[in-house]
């Protein structure tokens, strides 16, 4: 595996395969864990060459405290990426992502405005921007996103279409601990409760699924919700919305949409998760 620190070098090396061979990407911002493996496993199959990159960017933290508390750990990335032969791992520095300080102003409309860009302002403006850099200096035939970050998914899908990128873009299922929570860095913050209890939030996401097909209301599906997830008393829902799955605005009736989302944060002491799921009613 080769690791390049500066776009300049990243560059001379991918010049070697472009317009000969598949380039794939896998942007992360490290601490990684099984889920982005079975991403980066993924590309590598289907690509020449897979960069894996890891940039904690801090233009997408509204919270200091939050990009501060981030868990890092470089080398057991390093380790866990050599051991599936990732071909190239890609760790710039702030001043080579940001040379200029000004972000661009990128915009996504009303789908940047519900859920994570309601909760966390300015945090699709920072993966916009980082995003657009990354795909600037790589140019990735293929960049691989996570369903689990959904909305970003498709913040990422319209990007590439505003800026008439020539990447194609992929979306990757969600991967999940044998007890159906969500792989995240940041489960490592949960505490042993908070973890005992964080598998629920899958399971009343799998109630709302089979609700939401038998074409129960949309009201009362979020109150069972939120009830299954604060009766651990150690988990807050801080918000659980049914999304129309294209433009991720909230349906107010379930018999108007046929492909919906159901998106769920919660917040476990100072962590916040969020996982969502693919609704569809029963024909
Ligand atoms: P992150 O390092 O959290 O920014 O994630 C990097 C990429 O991995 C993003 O595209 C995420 O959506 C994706 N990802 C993170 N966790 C998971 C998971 N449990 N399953 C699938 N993809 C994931």
């Amino acid at each position: 595996m080769k690791i390049f620190r500066t776009p300049g070098d990243l560059q001379d090396e991918l010049n070697l395969y472009r317009g000969k061979k598949s380039i794939g990407l896998v942007p992360t911002m490290g601490a990684l864990h099984d889920g982005h493996l079975s991403i980066l496993k993924h590309s590598l199959k289907q690509n020449a060459v897979t960069v894996c990159s890891i940039f904690v960017n801090p233009a997408q933290f509204n919270d200091l405290k939050d990009l501060a508390n981030y868990p890092r750990d470089e080398d057991k990335d390093i380790q866990m990426l050599k051991n599936i032969n990732c071909s190239i791992t890609f760790i710039p520095d702030e001043k080579d992502i940001y040379p200029v300080k000004k972000l661009l102003d990128i915009s996504f409309g009303d789908l940047e405005n519900v859920m994570e860009g309601a909760f966390r302002p300015g945090h699709f403006k920072g993966v916009a921007n980082v995003v657009k850099i990354l795909f600037d200096i790589i140019k990735p035939d293929v960049a691989y996103f996570g369903e689990k970050d959904f909305q970003q998914l498709m913040i990422i899908k319209k990007l590439v279409q505003q800026f008439n990128m020539n990447t194609a873009i992929e979306a990757f299922p969600t991967v999940r601990e044998k007890d159906g929570l969500a792989m995240s860095s940041r489960n490592i913050y949960l505490n042993k409760a908070e973890r005992k209890a964080a598998p629920v939030i899958y399971q009343s996401l799998l109630l709302a699924k089979k609700m939401y097909h038998n074409k129960i209301p949309v009201g009362h599906i979020k109150m069972e919700v939120m009830k299954k997830i604060h009766s651990t008393e150690v988990l807050k829902v801080q918000y659980f919305e049914i999304v129309n799955a294209d433009t991720l605005q909230p349906v107010e009736e379930n018999n108007t949409i046929a492909a919906g989302r159901g998106c769920i944060a919660v917040q476990a002491s100072d962590t916040r998760l969020i996982d969502n799921i693919a609704l569809a009613f029963a024909e």
